[in-house]
């Protein structure tokens, strides 16, 4: 039996909610994963990662770890999409930013799928941001989606309407295990992102967030970005743990929670360094080290 502490509050129903809206138009383009738009087909997430920063942030919709799925999100999207396309307004959609498109209740509802199925009617790209291989059940649709999408004119150099990227905070099973617990552990991700890239998808790894001091050494840094070359990785993210919220249910309170009963010794350090919800300078001196180890292992750090 395992010895470490597991927060086991994972939700287990999925209510169903009819949502007034599912596409967000974001003011400006995302500089890392590029996209212009944004969809959340469910609200919370059964993999209940440790640090999802929607805990204690405005995306809380659900209250602490319920999830509900957007039924009427299909249709929403078909009205909002054709407007958009009307324009020529097309951009990458991310899917998802706030859940996970491919949580457990996606296997039976298929609500991403049906979402998959109006990008491709209205020949937007998408951008998926997932832990989970089911997303490989959708790799028919999202190739018709990176074959026929229209790529917004400074994005054309692509070349490819559909992005597959695998998110990660640590290789460590027993890590992931503490911090995500319901997650598809590591490996699994990266033989799913390793299909991906031999199916011809663009497709790479977010090491988002790495945890303070324990996978966000140089050491663990470089095992991370050359495993995930080694699986097919086109490109590498790397960025900083953020810790929003008061309340022990927030993402902080439930971090430092966790830190506490599993790494006790990390404490002091933990809070020292999160004074704030991310440490000043933090990102540029992650930044700094991926993009010489992204040198070293030959591969991009972020997509462009
Ligand atoms: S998979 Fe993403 S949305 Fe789900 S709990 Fe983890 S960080 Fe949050």
């Amino acid at each position: 039996m395992a010895k470490f502490y597991v927060d086991r509050s994972l939700p287990k129903m999925v209510a169903r909610i009819t949502a007034k809206s599912v596409l967000n138009r974001h003011r400006k383009r995302d500089g890392w994963f590029l996209d212009d738009y944004s969809i959340n087909p469910y609200s919370g997430c059964a993999f209940g990662c440790v640090y999802c920063y929607t805990r204690g942030s405005r995306y809380e919709a659900r209250g602490a770890g319920g999830v509900a799925a957007k039924v009427n999100s299909p249709q929403l999207l078909s009205r909002q999409l054709r407007r958009r396309a009307r324009k020529a307004e097309h951009g990458f959609i991310a899917v998802s930013t706030a859940t996970e498109a491919y949580q457990f209740a996606e296997k039976e509802l298929k609500l991403t799928r049906r979402l998959l199925n109006v990008i491709l009617a209205y020949r937007f790209p998408v951008h998926i941001i997932t832990k989970s291989e089911l997303v490989l059940r959708d790799l028919d649709l999202l190739a018709k989606i990176d074959e026929r999408a229209i790529l917004p004119e400074e994005l054309e150099s692509l070349k490819h309407g559909a992005i597959i990227t695998f998110s990660l905070s640590t290789l460590d099973k027993k890590l992931a295990r503490i911090f995500e617990p319901g997650a598809p552990e590591p490996e699994r991700r990266l033989r799913a992102m390793r299909r991906c890239g031999e199916e011809g998808f663009l497709t790479g790894a977010a090491f988002i967030p790495v945890l303070p001091y324990l996978s966000d050494l140089e050491e663990s840094l470089e095992e991370m970005i050359a495993s995930a070359k080694e699986f097919g990785a086109r490109y590498v993210f790397v960025g900083a743990l953020t810790l929003f919220g008061s309340t022990p249910e927030s993402c902080r309170g439930r971090y430092f929670k966790v830190v506490e009963r599993n790494f006790p010794k990390l404490l002091a350090d933990c809070r020292r360094m999160y004074k704030t919800a991310m440490p000043p300078g933090y990102q540029r001196r992650l930044d700094a080290v991926a993009r010489r180890l992204c040198r070293r292992h030959g591969v991009r750090y972020r997509i462009f």
